[in-house]
C-alpha cells in the first residue's frame, strides 16, 4: 500500500512528476494492502504453470508433425492421460504445498524489505537484479540437486521428478512436496540478498517459471531467444539429464551451464555430445557416399 493519499502527494514527495508506469502502479496498488500484492504470486505461478505449456502440449497431441523435428526425444510419445495427470498431480501439490507456502511467507518478504512503493525501479536495476536472482538460484539448486541424487535423497525424495524420462513442459514442477519446499530457498534466496520492488519480485516469479517450463518441454527450438544467453542451459541440456534417470551425475544446474563445467559434472553430457556429433558425421559421409554410389551405378547401367 502506497503511503500517499493521492498521487500529487505523491509527486510532491518525490519533488517530480511520476511517470506513466509510476502513475499506473499507484492506481493499481494505492489501496491494495502489501500481502495481497504479495499474493498476487500465487495467480501467477497458476496462471503461467496452465498456460505457457499448453501450446506445446496440444500441438503433440493434436499436430505432431509440426513441432517434431525439434522433439529431443522423438520415440517417446506421451498419451493424453499422461500430460492430465501430470497436470492434476502438480495442482495437488498446488494446492497443498506451493500455495500455502506462499501464504505464509510473507512476514519473510516483509522482513527482507521487498517494498510496493515509488519510486519504482528503473529498467537496469530490474535486470541487474534479475540476473543476480537467476545466478543465485542457480548455484543454489545446483548443489542441492546434486544432494537429492545421493542414494537417499533420490529414493526418498527427487525420483518423483524423475518419472518423466522424457519431460514436457507441464512436469517442471512435479516433484515430491519436500523437493518443492527445498528448492523454494535457491528461490527465494535472491530476492533476500539483494531485495527490490514487489513488481521485480513478481517478473522474478514468472521468468522463473516459465524458465523451467522451457527447460522441461522436450523440444530444443532454434529460434527460441533464450539461445542468446551466454552460458544458458536450455531444454537439450536438461532432458540429458532426465534421459539418464536416477544415474545421472551429469547436469544438475537449473538455468546455467558454468557449475556443471566448473565442477566436473557435464562429463557425461559432453561425451554424449561428441558421441552422437560423430554418429551425424558417419551418416553425412556414408550418405554422400550413398549418393556417389547410386550415380556411378546409374553411369554403369547406362
Ligand atoms: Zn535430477
Ligand atoms: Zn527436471
Amino acid at each position: 500500500m502506497i503511503p500517499y493519499a493521492s498521487a500529487a502527494e505523491a509527486e510532491a514527495a518525490l519533488g517530480r512528476n511520476l511517470t506513466a508506469a509510476e502513475a499506473l502502479w499507484f492506481r493499481y496498488s494505492a489501496r491494495v494492502p502489501d500481502y495481497l500484492l504479495f499474493y498476487h504470486n500465487i495467480l501467477f505461478l497458476f496462471v503461467v504453470f496452465t498456460l505457457a505449456p499448453l501450446p506445446l502440449a496440444l500441438l503433440e497431441l493434436r499436430a505432431p508433425w509440426t513441432i517434431s523435428p525439434y522433439k529431443l526425444q522423438p520415440k517417446i510419445r506421451l498419451p493424453r492421460a499422461s500430460f492430465l495427470q501430470c497436470y492434476k498431480d502438480v495442482m495437488r501439490a498446488f494446492v497443498f504445498v506451493v500455495g500455502p507456502l506462499q501464504l505464509s511467507s510473507y512476514p519473510s518478504v516483509k522482513l527482507v524489505g521487498i517494498r510496493t512503493g515509488l519510486p519504482l525501479p528503473s529498467l537496469g536495476e530490474m535486470v541487474a537484479q534479475l540476473v543476480v536472482y537467476f545466478l543465485i538460484e542457480d548455484y543454489g539448486n545446483y548443489w542441492i540437486h546434486r544432494l537429492l541424487h545421493g542414494r537417499w535423497g533420490y529414493e526418498k525424495i527427487h525420483r518423483v521428478h524423475h518419472e518423466f524420462t522424457a519431460p514436457i513442459g507441464f512436469a517442471a514442477p512435479y516433484a515430491h512436496w519436500a523437493e518443492v519446499l527445498i528448492l523454494g530457498i535457491p528461490s527465494f534466496a535472491g530476492p533476500a540478498i539483494a531485495p527490490g520492488h514487489m513488481i521485480t519480485f513478481w517478473l522474478w516469479i514468472i521468468l522463473r517459471q516459465a524458465e523451467a517450463i522451457e527447460t522441461h518441454c522436450g523440444y530444443d527450438f532454434p529460434f527460441s531467444p533464450t539461445k542468446y544467453i551466454p552460458f544458458y542451459g536450455g531444454a537439450e541440456y536438461h532432458d540429458y539429464h532426465h534421459y539418464v534417470g536416477g544415474q545421472s551425475q551429469s547436469n544438475f544446474a537449473s538455468v546455467f551451464t558454468y557449475c556443471d563445467h566448473l565442477y566436473g559434472t557435464d562429463k557425461g553430457y559432453r561425451y554424449h555430445r561428441a558421441q552422437m556429433a560423430k554418429l551425424r558425421e558417419q551418416w553425412t559421409t556414408s550418405d554422400q557416399n550413398g549418393g556417389t554410389d547410386a550415380t556411378n551405378n546409374n553411369k554403369k547401367s547406362d
